[in-house]
């Protein structure tokens, strides 16, 4: 006989004590599927048919995809169950034990985002199979803090889970619809060294990295000209100069010089065509001065999101918060979701400014009202006839 998953606060205190950190940096990469597989065992003790998906390239990781009910639409409620590494030093409390203080939920994980799983397992809690019209589908995934593969696991398998889905990213429990790209490339310009004495000894990869930084900043005005989004704070995309390393030496000529640049495109740019465009461009700025440059991608890139704004979803959850949908400035899984066919709302019970940062916490005063909008959404989306709409 199954058993009933324990007490919302026990469930909790359990999620945080698992760690799961996910790590571009192998020496923090930890795997997530301790944490799948207890949210897999609660979900199949309430009656869910229990999918633990590998996630290629690591044994450790993995999705959950639990699901209540059968049929073609239905509800996806989303999270990761990786969180960042963490510092120590800046902890007051240990980061994997649950503590209360000042009606403060402390912890790895509280604010982004293993409590929001714990927080739907609580919602569904007294859910029957036969009071559902529509499928509910809880997904957990591995890795979305840094590569994001399990996202990019289930759209390889074209695993289709719902029509409309929630991704409980913290948001302060108010409905996002929109949100910029990221993408982060190397740019590297190739010379010879030589005696700095005569230039004709070498050709400096410094002074071609020149010429290309000029380039870039004229191209970000054109790009930034063209393309405006009133709706985010900062209305155009975004291309930082983060970090230049070239030469070793004043006395040689430099040979080498490389270039880290930041994108963040709005809606409706394209992260390929992007990068088409820069490898059309530097090139033809170095013209014939014999140097040779080429980019590489830092991170395969996120694209941007935008449900539009009358998707079901987007107005029910505006409805239920009292919330008008907006834009935030950091990226999550919902493209992935999108490309599975989903109208993706993010809204969940953190607050960006606690995630990522040393004594992370979740004020206890989200937790209920959490639970009863997430049992709000499945009744809307899973449960009543009228509001029950099919995939197209
Ligand atoms: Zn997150």
């Amino acid at each position: 006989m199954p058993q009933q998953p324990p007490g919302l606060m026990q469930m909790l205190e359990e999620l945080i004590a698992i760690p799961s950190v996910s790590s571009v940096n192998p020496a923090f990469d930890q795997g997530n599927r301790a944490v799948v597989e207890r949210l897999g065992e609660w979900l199949h003790g309430l009656g869910f048919a229990v999918e633990i998906q590998p996630v290629p390239g690591s044994a450790d990781k993995a999705n959950l995809i639990a699901t209540l009910g059968r049929g073609e639409g239905g509800l996806v409620l989303a999270g990761h169950t990786d969180t960042v590494p963490y510092d120590d030093s800046g902890w007051t409390s240990d980061p994997f034990v649950l503590s209360e203080r000042d009606g403060r939920l402390y912890g790895l994980g509280t604010c982004d985002m293993k409590s929001f799983l714990g927080l739907v397992v609580e919602a569904v809690r007294d859910l029957r199979a036969e009071d559902l019209k529509q499928p509910l589908v809880i997904l957990a995934t591995a890795d979305e803090e840094s590569g994001m593969t399990g996202a990019k696991a289930l759209v390889e398998a074209e695993r289709r889970l719902g029509r409309y889905a929630v991704i409980g990213e913290p948001t302060g429990l108010q409905p996002v619809h929109l949100h910029k790209g990221v993408m982060m490339e190397a740019i590297r310009v190739r010379g010879r060294s030589g005696h700095s004495s005569d230039p004709s000894f070498g050709n400096s990869a410094l002074e071609g990295m020149h010429r290309i930084l000029n380039d870039i900043l004229a191209w970000r005005q054109q790009v930034q000209s063209r393309n405006v989004d009133r709706r985010f704070d900062v209305p155009v995309p975004t291309l930082n100069l983060g970090y230049i390393h070239g030469g070793d030496n004043p006395n040689r000529i430099c040979a080498h010089c490389e270039l880290h640049i930041d994108i963040r495109p709005l809606p409706g740019m394209n992260l390929d065509e992007l990068r088409g465009l820069l490898a059309q461009r530097l090139p033809r700025v170095l013209g014939e001065t014999g140097l040779a440059v080429e980019m590489e991608s830092l991170f395969p890139g996120l694209p941007p999101m935008e449900t539009p704004s009358g998707s079901p979803i987007v107005q029910v959850a505006e409805q239920l918060t009292g919330s008008e949908s907006r834009a935030v400035a950091f990226g999550t899984e919902g493209p992935y979701l999108r490309d599975l066919g989903m109208d993706v709302v993010v809204l969940g019970p953190g607050d960006i400014a606690q995630a990522h940062q040393p004594d992370e916490y979740l004020a206890a005063d989200r937790l209920q009202p959490t639970v009863d909008l997430l049992r709000r959404l499945i009744r809307r989306f899973c449960m009543d006839e009228a509001e029950v709409r099919h995939a197209p």
